[in-house]
């Protein structure tokens, strides 16, 4: 049984596994791939320390710190994606204290550790029209505050007419020429206030009852054509860039009865010590329910679930 099994190679797991080396935690790694979801990315311009890193050496970068640290007590299962996480025998899942959890992987391979840190990230919920694949970081994107300052000057269209679309609006507000927020309801989702605040910027205009068709462009995305629901005309407005937030998925399919998620089966956690609902499991990063989800705070949460998974073990 390892001491510790943390389930992630994103920020928060890459950066809990190197405390876990240092702290001597016999510990297992299990992760499809090392870096998470900014590996894509082009330039990744807020990493701390890092004026500008493209995601693919950024992900290098945490591989080479981790094979730097973890000597024979930080072994790594790697290309492997959990399938299940149980109690292990003797364990409860809820209220009772869990004596440890094994974990099962798509592969079939069983891992049992006494604590576990869920780690697994999220995916955004991909714009599902011809070329939006295409163009993905060639204009199309899926988070404002990581490529928004790209797009300074010029015409862009958000997707999505929720919170996370109105804000992502506003930000862009700061620098794009225009900002057109193109809305599948009548209504919006999101609150009034946000909905208020943007739409009296001069440079916002909101397209409410239509829905994207397609992602126009060449190299680079020129267009975006969308169908106006009331009439079934389908239309066109000239963007570089399009900003689809549709919606985030955790990936915490594995965990389900387990643990308490929030309403969009997120990983409720303490943000003081990243504890969750069952005694012996933590999470941390885009898997959780916190409000705010970068590099830095993923790993920053990495890091206080393992000074905190330290002091809980070493009580055991
Ligand atoms: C295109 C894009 C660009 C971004 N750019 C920036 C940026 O410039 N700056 C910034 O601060 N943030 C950026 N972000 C946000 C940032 O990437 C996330 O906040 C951060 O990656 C979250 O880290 P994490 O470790 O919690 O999860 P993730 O990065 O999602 O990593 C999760 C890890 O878990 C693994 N995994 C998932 N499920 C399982 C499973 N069942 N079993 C085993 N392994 C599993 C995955 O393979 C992955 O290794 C960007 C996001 C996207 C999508």
């Amino acid at each position: 049984m390892y001491d510790l099994m943390i389930i992630g190679g994103g920020p928060a797991g890459v950066a809990a596994a190197v405390y876990a080396a240092r702290k001597r935690l016999k510990t297992i790694l299990i992760t499809e791939d090392i870096g998470g979801q900014s590996v894509v990315s082009e330039g990744i311009e807020n990493w701390i320390g890092t004026p500008k890193v493209h995601g693919a050496d950024l992900a290098k970068s945490f591989a080479a710190h981790l094979d730097a640290v973890k000597s024979d007590i930080v072994t790594l299962a790697l290309h492997e994606r959990v399938a299940s996480l149980t109690p292990a025998e003797g364990g409860s899942a809820s209220g009772g204290k869990a004596i440890g959890f094994v974990a099962t992987t798509k592969t079939g391979k069983g891992f049992t550790a006494r604590a576990v840190l869920i780690a697994s990230g999220a995916g955004r919920r991909k714009l599902d029209v011809p070329g939006a694949d295409k163009f993905e970081n060639k204009g199309v994107t899926y988070c404002a505050s990581c490529d928004g300052p790209l797009f300074g000057g010029m015409d862009v269209a958000v997707i999505g007419g929720g919170n996370a679309g109105f804000e992502t609006a506003l930000q862009l507000l700061a620098y794009a020429k225009s900002v057109t927020l193109i809305h599948r309801h009548k209504e919006f989702k999101a609150d009034a206030v946000t909905v208020k605040k943007a739409t009296a910027h001069p440079n916002m205009r909101v397209i409410a009852h239509a829905e994207p068709t397609e992602v126009m462009g060449e190299q680079f995305v020129t267009g975006l054509k969308y169908k106006d629901i009331d009439s079934g005309e389908i239309k066109e407005i000239a963007v570089s860039g399009i900003f689809a937030e549709l919606g985030v998925l955790p990936n915490t399919d594995f965990v389900e009865g387990l643990v308490e998620l929030d309403t969009v089966n997120r990983v409720k956690a303490d943000p003081r010590d990243q504890r969750t609902s069952t005694d012996g499991l933590w999470a941390a990063g885009d898997c959780t329910d916190e409000l705010y989800h970068q590099n830095n705070i993923a790993a920053g949460d990495g890091v206080k679930a393992l000074e905190d998974i330290y002091l809980w073990i070493k009580k055991q």
